[in-house]
C-alpha cells in the first residue's frame, strides 16, 4: 500500500498548515479563555473550502478525499481544538449523511449551502438520560397521514447547536416487533416549537459551542425527512462510523501541539 501523499494533498495540507499557523493558532488561547465563538475563522473555513471537503463540488463541496480531510482536520486541532471540532461537525455529522442519505432536493437546497459554509449543520443524537446507549433515547416524532412529523423531546450536548442553521434529529417513530424504530429529521431552527438555550460551560474546547436544543409539537414537513423512515438509527450508527475519522484527526492534532510545546519548554527550563 502506497502512504504517499499526492501532490493535491500535499498542497491542501501546506495551505491548512499556513492558516493554522498565521490566523488561528495566534488567537486560539484567547478563544478558549473567553469560551468566544470563532467567527472569523468559520467564515475563513467556509472560504477555504474546508466545511464540506469530501462533498461533491456540484452540492457545494470541494470534492475532495477522506486524506485530504484529515489532513486539514489535524492541522486545525494542532492549532485550536475547538476550530477542529466545529468543522469536523459540519463535515463529518451534517455533511457527510445528507450526502449519502438525501434526496435531490436536501443535497440542493440544504446540503450545498453547508457544505460552503454559508450556514451551519449539527447532529443531534444525545439525550439528558440517553447517551452511549443511543437505543434509550426519549425523544418522539409521530407520523402524520401527509408525512410529515411531529417531534417532542430534547437533544443535548449538540455541538455547534447555538450557532446552527439545522440539526438532523433522531427520533423514536415507532416500534417492530417490540423494537424501537427511529427515524432521522432535518430539523431547522426557524421551525415553531425549535428552541435552543444558552450554550454549555465546558472544562474545555470552550469555544466550540455546544447546547440543549428542545423540540415542542415541532412540525418537519415530509421533505425532512432524511432517508427511509425507521432506518434513522442505522443513519446515527454510519454518521457516527464516519465521524471517527474527524475524532482521530483532531486527537492527532492536539497531541502534535501538547509535544511541539512540551519539547520547547522543556528546553527552555532551567532548573
Ligand atoms: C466534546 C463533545 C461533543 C459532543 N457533541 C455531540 C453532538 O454534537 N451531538 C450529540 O448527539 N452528542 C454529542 N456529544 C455527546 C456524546 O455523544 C456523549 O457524551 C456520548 O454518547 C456518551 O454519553 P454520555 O456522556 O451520556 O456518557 P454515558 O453513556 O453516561 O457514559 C459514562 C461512562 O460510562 C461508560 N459506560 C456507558 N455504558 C456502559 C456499559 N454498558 N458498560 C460499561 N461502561 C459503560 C462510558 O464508557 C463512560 O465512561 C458530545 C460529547 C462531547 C464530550
Amino acid at each position: 500500500m502506497n502512504f504517499e501523499l499526492t501532490e493535491d494533498q500535499q498542497l491542501i495540507w501546506q495551505t491548512a498548515r499556513d492558516f493554522a499557523n498565521k490566523e488561528i493558532e495566534p488567537i486560539a488561547a484567547e478563544l478558549d479563555k473567553e469560551a468566544r465563538w470563532p467567527t472569523e475563522i468559520v467564515n475563513r473555513m467556509a472560504e477555504l473550502g474546508f466545511m464540506g471537503m469530501a462533498i461533491p463540488t456540484e452540492y457545494g463541496g470541494s470534492g475532495l478525499d477522506n486524506v485530504c480531510y484529515a489532513l486539514v482536520v489535524e492541522e486545525v486541532s494542532r492549532a485550536c481544538a475547538s476550530c477542529g471540532v466545529i468543522m469536523s461537525v459540519n463535515n463529518s455529522l451534517f455533511c457527510d449523511p445528507v450526502n449519502k442519505f438525501g434526496t435531490d432536493w436536501q443535497k440542493k437546497e440544504i446540503l450545498a449551502p453547508t457544505a460552503r459554509g454559508e450556514i451551519l449543520g449539527a447532529y443531534g443524537l444525545t439525550e439528558p438520560a440517553s447517551g452511549s446507549d443511543a437505543q434509550t433515547m426519549k425523544t418522539v416524532a409521530e407520523r402524520q397521514g401527509d408525512g410529515s412529523y411531529v417531534l417532542n423531546g430534547s437533544k443535548n450536548f449538540i455541538t455547534v447547536g447555538p450557532h446552527a442553521e439545522h440539526v438532523i434529529v433522531f427520533a423514536i417513530t415507532g416500534e417492530d416487533n417490540g423494537k424501537k424504530r427511529h427515524t432521522a429529521l432535518i430539523v431547522q431552527k426557524d421551525f415553531d416549537g425549535y428552541e435552543v438555550a444558552p450554550h454549555d460551560e465546558k472544562m474545555g474546547i470552550k469555544a466550540a459551542h455546544s447546547s440543549t436544543i428542545f423540540f415542542e409539537n415541532v412540525k418537519v414537513p415530509k421533505e425532512y425527512v432524511l432517508g427511509e423512515h425507521g432506518q434513522g438509527f442505522k443513519i446515527a450508527m454510519n454518521t457516527l462510523d464516519g465521524g471517527r475519522i474527524g475524532i482521530a484527526a483532531q486527537a492527532l492534532g492536539i497531541a502534535k501541539a501538547a509535544i511541539d510545546k512540551a519539547i520547547v519548554y522543556a528546553n527552555e527550563r532551567h532548573s
